[in-house]
């Protein structure tokens, strides 16, 4: 079915559209080939809340960004190759309800849909376009250098390492890079290359770091960072955080279409491709 998109001049166009929402601050967005499969507001679950998030479905990539005014300026966009996205299910909990896990290499993170068959519409029309791809592509999938899904601040009181510390204003959190846990300053004061996240060495938990030096000696490489310590007051935190930014100007009251909204059936280019035959 998203075969029949690709050339149509409506979905060239809804790509212009959504590159242009993005301004100058995204990436070049109409591809040869490339189809906007759907889109749509997800919840995403940052550090410490979830925010409201513009999510583009493409046959290759998943694409994401913050919502300044609503289906007309996006900003903070993102690009997952969804040849390396992968899905996982979260079971409602409480108020967390309708969410499942993007996951892929240079970033991991939970969603939210507003209602069950909205998350069920999403992770099909991914999971579809993964497969496809990887078919098309011949390739299947690794989950070695997948990136952790960070476990949310207020899901750990004491540092998840070494039980010990518990967090206050002076003891803060820190994210391991490789694992996603929650803990202190001295449980993550090593720091290693994760090359798909970051071309700066990132924070690690020292199980991770352990674990990441033995499977360096063991291939015979030598890619060992010197241990930068960090002193607790240092705030270099303000990096874990991927939406500290000043909060876009987005009113409360402003609702938006709570539906995955599909290409796929619509639209005149794919009717008349139908009478063409
Ligand atoms: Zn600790
Ligand atoms: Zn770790």
């Amino acid at each position: 079915m998203v075969d029949r998109l690709v050339n149509s001049e409506a979905n060239t166009r809804r790509i212009a559209f959504v590159e242009q929402c993005f301004g100058s601050s995204g990436q070049p967005l109409v591809v040869p080939g490339r189809v906007l499969v759907g889109e749509g507001v997800l919840t995403k679950l940052c550090r410490k809340k979830q925010k409201p998030r513009q999510f583009f479905l493409f046959n290759d990539a998943l694409v994401y960004g913050n919502i300044i005014l609503h289906k007309k300026k996006y900003n903070k966009q993102h690009i997952l190759d969804l040849e390396n996205v992968k899905l996982e299910d979260i079971p409602d909990e409480g108020l967390l309800r309708n969410g499942w896990k993007i996951i892929s290499p240079s970033k991991s993170f939970a969603v939210f849909a507003a209602t069950n068959t909205e998350k069920k519409e999403w992770m099909a029309h991914i999971r579809k376009c993964v497969s496809d791809l990887l078919i098309k592509k011949g390739t299947t999938q690794s989950s070695d250098n997948d990136s952790p899904v960070w476990v949310p601040d207020d899901d750990a009181t004491t540092c998840m390492h070494c039980k010990a510390s518990e967090f206050s204003v002076l003891k803060r959190k820190h994210h391991c890079r490789k694992c996603g846990i929650v803990a202190c300053n001295s449980c993550t004061s090593k720091r290693w290359l994760l090359p798909l996240q970051s071309s700066k060495p990132l924070r690690v938990c020292l199980t991770c770091y352990n674990q990441l030096s033995n499977t360096n000696n063991a291939g015979g490489k030598t890619r060992k960072y010197t241990p930068i310590e960090i002193p607790d007051s240092s705030g270099d935190d303000s990096s874990d955080d991927d939406s500290t930014m000043p909060s876009a100007p987005y009113s409360e009251d402003n609702t938006y279409e709570g539906q995955f909204q599909s290409y796929e059936e619509e639209g005149p280019d794919y009717k008349s491709g139908d009478t063409h035959q």
